[in-house]
């Protein structure tokens, strides 16, 4: 088999693999090598489908031992297998990065033979990288679960960023789906992973010139809808994962059907992308605007509602908190109304030092007013003229993804009916009509 045809398998095998985002890698190359992963060497495109291909983003090998149902590369799957020495890899990565059509290189792979075998493949790819031909740019590397710590403390130390994919949310669903793996096989390398760049980072305020592990830190992947775990469940497992191994992005991935399983949706189901793009909206509140996981979600309401992003819902659920006083509201609370970010609060923190805001000039400091007027008073005042009911509330705070999913429902639903189901095998509850003004 030529390199050309391995390479057209494993792209294609490794094209599933959402956690490949390059930013956050701060380290510069030495002198005279090639490349350079500092965050504005290194930029990103995404393809059609959401992938990203900025990075030859490629599996080593595509044969697996392991059984995951989920997965095109399964030991029982009939398919073309195909596996890269790492000699071949690493030739074409840097003939690819001398031509310019890359920047880095994502690697994973299926397990061959056993997790330390795999790993061993890995770390001599990085190896021929980093020291033959001096390749100073961005690497992700897959730690393989079960592998040794040793190996996998050698491939933190060749590459940027490390990831162990967590898959499926529950231990129920690896169980049933992924039997050859466990919630401890996959969270051991990434507590020690997470120790590793702990330590790394007091070595290093101490020893300057101390060799660095993982420098880009470590992100996991997620599997939306190939099993019935709500979004509750989801995104508490991914707060957990935040504070308790410092992970610096989860992803989600929309599954796609491209197997036939009883327990997997049946091929030709949609990709849930609008489940997979409300996650996301929700991540980023856990990170960057103080949420936590049981604000969003609780057992009432254990799924996002598709309607509205996920602060609208969490505020058209709590209007005992709202209307707030722009003047007086502390910082915390103005990140909690829709069309406030976290730009737009600072401004207004600086601005109302210099006298009283009103509804025009939280315009110009970049609040969205479209959202934001129904959860603000401006000197005790609501925007004059403006009538609310909880209908028209949310069908202007609704946004045009959850309006088309409506639109394609073969019901003709009301803004408070039960939303449609957005993957197999589950229900999506909605919340009653908020009352907007009471
Ligand atoms: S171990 Fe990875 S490559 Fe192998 S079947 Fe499971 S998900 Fe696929």
């Amino acid at each position: 088999m030529t390199v050309l045809e391995k390479l057209t398998i494993l792209s294609d095998a490794a094209k599933y693999d959402a956690a490949c985002t390059s930013s956050g890698s701060s380290r510069t190359a030495a002198p005279g090598s090639l490349g350079n992963a500092t965050a504005c060497g290194i930029c990103h495109s995404f393809s059609a489908d959401g992938r990203c291909i900025s990075l030859l983003k490629v599996l080593l090998s595509n044969s697996c031992v392991y059984n995951c149902q989920y997965c095109v590369n399964r030991v029982t799957r009939d398919t073309p297998r195909a596996t890269f020495t790492p000699e071949e890899l690493a030739e074409l990565t840097i003939g690819f990065y001398r031509r310019n059509y890359i920047e880095g290189l994502f690697l994973s792979s299926g397990i061959l033979r056993n997790p330390d075998y795999t790993c061993e493949q890995m770390i001599r790819t990085l190896e021929l990288l980093r020291n033959r031909y001096r390749f100073g740019g961005y690497i992700h590397a897959k730690a393989i679960p079960g592998a040794d710590p040793r190996l996998i403390e050698r491939l933190g130390m060749l590459a940027d960023r490390m990831s162990v994919n967590i898959e499926l949310p529950s231990q129920e669903g690896l169980r049933l789906l992924a039997p050859d793996k466990s919630k401890v096989s996959i969270l051991r390398p990434m507590g020690y992973i997470s120790g590793r760049i702990e330590e790394n980072r007091h070595d290093l305020a101490v020893y300057r010139h101390t060799p660095r592990f993982a420098p880009a830190g470590q992100s996991t992947q997620m599997i939306i809808g190939a099993t019935p775990d709500s979004d509750k469940q989801i995104i508490s497992l991914a707060e957990g994962l935040y504070k308790k191994y410092g992970l610096k992005r989860v992803f989600y991935s929309a599954y796609m059907p491209v197997t036939e399983n009883a327990l997997l949706p049946p091929p030709g189901t949609k990709p849930p992308l609008l489940r997979e793009h409300r996650l996301y909206q929700a991540d980023w509140l856990l990170r960057f605007y103080g949420f936590q996981a049981n604000e969003l979600l609780d057992d009432a309401h254990p799924d996002l509602n598709p309607l509205v992003d996920p602060k609208c819902g969490w505020a058209l659920r709590h209007m005992e908190f709202f209307p707030i006083e722009v003047n007086r509201a502390p910082y915390e609370m103005l990140l909690r109304v829709p069309g406030i970010g976290v730009r737009s609060a600072k401004r207004i923190l600086i601005a109302r030092r210099a006298g009283k805001l009103d509804f025009a000039a939280l315009k110009k400091l970049g609040v969205v007013l479209k959202r934001a007027q129904y959860f603000l008073t401006c000197s005790g005042k609501m925007i004059p003229g403006l009538r609310v009911t909880p209908e028209s509330a949310m069908r202007a705070l609704a946004e045009p993804e959850g309006l088309a999913l409506m639109r394609d429902s073969s019901e003709q639903l009301s803004f408070f009916s039960a939303a449609p189901a957005l993957s197999h095998g589950k229900e999506n509850s909605h919340e009653p009509p908020p009352s907007l003004l009471a």
